[in-house]
């Protein structure tokens, strides 16, 4: 499932690509995976692409002031970059076709084989009725973000594990399973730990250890383990610097320690006994 980075690999892919292009149409192929909240069929015809922005794992086209297209991801979900027109693929569900000025026609493809992924139309007043939007916690790698605000937040899951916590996407925005295992790594904090148990350093720590890994994957393009791929096709190469994700049973990098496996908030879990104790 694409994370913060694979989302913002997307963003930083296309912006040079679709920034300041005209839409011509939107083509819905397959029903369910458009939700059109303006009312109006037509609303992105004519709309020029005016920012693209990312929030979490959200991708979000500003179509002029007072229009939005919202894309979230979820497992398989997928833009094409076409420049030549294209022919239509099984999974794909919705077609946009622009013109930029000097580049000619281009076109938009959203393909999602698993059809989770969603894409809306909205106004900015109705992003508030997107409720995984609407509640997502602070950007991870907004310069702003104190590590007191991070621990805050966790403590009022003071109930729940860490993992559970940090994939609970309102306590802080963009993190899923490969990531949350990597940075829990990185900090040396085991992910079964309670939300709440955490010291003003372990959380100054944790925040600093997230922000190093979110980093380094965006510069290597994101994690392509499956099946991501960024709008031009091409692969991220993260996942030669994954210290635990899919690491189960293989020797620890920092101690030979086999790493262990376990389950927390329905995902598997990796950690090392040793360099991640309770
Ligand atoms: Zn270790």
């Amino acid at each position: 499932m694409p994370e913060l980075p694979e989302v913002e690999t997307v963003r930083i892919s296309l912006e040079p690509l679709i920034l300041g292009a005209r839409i011509l149409e939107l083509r819905e192929l397959t029903a369910g995976v458009l939700y059109n909240w303006t009312g109006q069929p037509e609303a992105a015809s004519g709309r020029t692409v005016t920012g693209l922005r990312r929030r979490g794992k959200y991708l979000l086209l500003d179509l002029g002031p007072d229009l939005l297209l919202i894309a979230h991801l979820r497992m398989t979900g997928q833009f094409k970059y076409e420049a030549q027109p294209p022919v239509w693929q099984k999974h794909d569900h919705i077609v946009i076709s622009l013109e930029k000025p000097g580049t000619g026609k281009v076109w938009l493809v959203f393909h999602d084989t698993r059809r989770f992924g969603r894409i809306w139309l909205l106004r900015p007043d109705q992003t508030c009725q997107i409720a995984g939007l609407a509640s997502l916690g602070p950007e991870p790698l907004d310069p702003q973000l104190d590590s007191e605000t991070l621990r805050l937040r966790l403590s009022r899951h003071s109930r729940t594990n860490l993992k559970a916590a940090l994939l609970s996407q309102t306590v802080i925005a963009g993190l899923g399973n490969i990531y949350v295992d990597e940075s829990l790594f990185l900090s040396g904090i085991n992910p079964q730990r309670l939300a709440g148990s955490l010291s003003p350093g372990e959380a100054a720590h944790l925040l600093s250890c997230m922000q190093k890994i979110l980093q380094a994957a965006v510069n290597a393009r994101g994690t392509s383990v499956k099946d991501y791929v960024d709008a031009l096709n091409v692969r991220g190469s993260f996942q030669y610097q994954l210290q635990v994700y899919g690491r189960s049973g293989q020797p620890c990098t920092q101690c030979g320690t086999p790493l262990a496996k376990t389950r927390l908030a329905g995902r598997t879990t990796v950690y090392c006994p040793h360099c991640q104790p309770i």
